[in-house]
């Protein structure tokens, strides 16, 4: 299939290079001329597990190629994927406007029949807004059929994902696209459910909200553990062993971020709000996942007392493991809310110190290196991001370097009574 990828970014540029993979022609279009001048000369702006060599890989077979011209990929290709931002608004609701630019877009440059995608998480009802857009704008008389195809990867794992994913659901009205996305995704192997547009618009907001409402409620169990001498990771493993509720999605920690779950979760509520239900359940999922951070704060201020004038160690910065990504994560958060109150930063990520130091001010940080090298003169660590490397931090060294041998590890990733025995004052998440 010959195919164009409308935004480059975390989705559009994994998505692409999965499609160029499998045999696929693949043009991935980007209005950041920046960015498309870096993929042209052969940099990836972002880090996913597999990804660059799979791009590498695929430009030298001449299946992928990268434009900052909607036009040049609306003209090269039968289907048209939608992978453009959606950031929320103040209020909670989506900021849909890059959909429908690029629905204009799209529909400036049509000549022949195409299959317009969107990929992007959106609510229920837009897929409509887009058919109506492109309508509207189209200078020729050409058919087109708009389709929805929600997207599920994880950052950090997205290569892997994309390339097995658990389901592909596919939103259609008329038969007329289902050939296109069956031939697009048949070399994936996986189970496609054909539905209605509406409805796969709203199992996007419906899982991610779903998985969201299953951290914030381990979490509250985790409160509870804290508070009875219980341990969340016994309850989780127990829980988590019935199959109707499986053990994934189940980890304790200091709260879900990223650019989806909070945005998606409020979307969600907003979408529902207007729609005549208030979904209060979803509005407590939000709530505990706030008192959840303000919860691990209080453990480090209840502990250190003033931060004023304390250094700080803080291992992790990205939303989660294996991603350099950032944005709404609950690492920079922290790092954030310790600054204000006074305290200095040793900080520490293994990819995601360049994109951290847009966020966090200049003063007050030092970007460390070396893990080991972190805990230098601190007066706590505080672990902050899960990734499995932080395991092999140099637990002795570390607590010689520090001036009292304090860690709050927001990932539950050590083991309280090891931690005991290195001579930590160790607290974590529910244990
Ligand atoms: P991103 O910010 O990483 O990438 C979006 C790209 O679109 C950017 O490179 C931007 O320059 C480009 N863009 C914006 N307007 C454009 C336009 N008019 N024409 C061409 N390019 C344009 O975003 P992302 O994380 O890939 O998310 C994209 C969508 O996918 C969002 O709706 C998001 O909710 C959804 N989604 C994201 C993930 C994830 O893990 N990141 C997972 C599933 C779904």
């Amino acid at each position: 299939m010959n195919i164009a990828i409308i935004g480059t970014g975390y989705v559009g540029l994994v998505t692409g290079s999965c499609f160029a993979e499998v045999g696929h022609n693949v043009i991935c279009v980007d209005c950041d001329e920046a960015k498309v001048k870096m993929l042209q000369g052969g940099g990836i702006p972002i880090f996913e597990p597999g990804l660059e060599e799979m791009v590498k890989k695929n430009v030298a077979e001449g299946r992928l190629n990268f434009t900052a011209s909607t036009a040049e990929g609306v003209e090269q290709s039968d289907v048209i994927f939608i992978a453009v931002p959606t950031p929320p608004l103040e209020d909670g609701s989506v900021d849909l406007s890059f959909i429908e630019r690029v629905a204009r877009d799209i529909a400036n440059a049509m000549t022949s029949y195409k299959v317009v995608v969107d990929k992007s998480t959106v609510p229920v009802k837009t897929g409509e807004k887009v058919a109506e857009t492109i309508k509207r704008y189209c200078k020729t008389d050409c058919e087109f059929d708009v389709i929805s195809n929600p997207e599920f990867l994880r950052e950090g794992f997205a290569v892997e994902d994309l390339m097995n994913p658990d389901r592909i659901v596919v939103g259609i009205t008329s038969n007329k696209p289902e050939a296109a996305m069956r031939e697009i995704y048949e070399p994936f192997n996986a189970p496609i459910i054909f539905t209605d547009i509406n409805s796969a618009e709203l199992i996007k907001h419906a899982a991610n909200s779903f998985l969201a409402m299953k951290i914030s409620y381990i979490n509250a169990v985790a409160a509870i553990c804290e508070a009875s001498g219980a341990n969340v990771e016994e309850v989780a493993h127990g829980i988590g062993m019935d199959e109707r509720i499986g053990r994934r999605f189940l980890n304790a920690s200091l709260g879900f971020g990223g650019s989806c779950f909070p945005k998606d979760l409020s979307a969600f509520i907003r979408i529902s709000d207007d729609l005549g239900y208030d979904f209060g359940l979803l509005k407590e999922v939000q709530k505990i996942n706030a008192a959840q951070m303000d919860r691990f704060l209080k453990k480090i201020t209840d502990t250190l007392w003033i931060l004023k004038d304390k250094t700080i160690g803080v291992l992790g910065l990205a939303f989660k493991q294996n991603t350099d990504d950032v944005r709404m994560s609950p690492a920079i958060e922290v790092c954030q809310r310790l600054l204000k109150d006074g305290a200095s930063l040793r900080v520490h990520d293994p990819k995601a110190m360049e994109k951290a130091r847009e966020l966090l001010p200049a003063e007050g940080v030092t970007y460390v290196d070396d893990m080991d090298r972190v805990a230098e003169g601190c007066d706590a660590l505080v672990v902050a991001t899960e990734w499995p490397e932080f395991k092999e931090l140099d637990l002795a060294k570390a607590r010689d370097a520090m001036t009292a041998p304090l860690l709050f590890d927001g990932r539950n990733l050590f083991d309280p009574a090891e931690m005991a025995q290195l001579g930590f004052t160790y607290k974590c998440i529910g244990r």
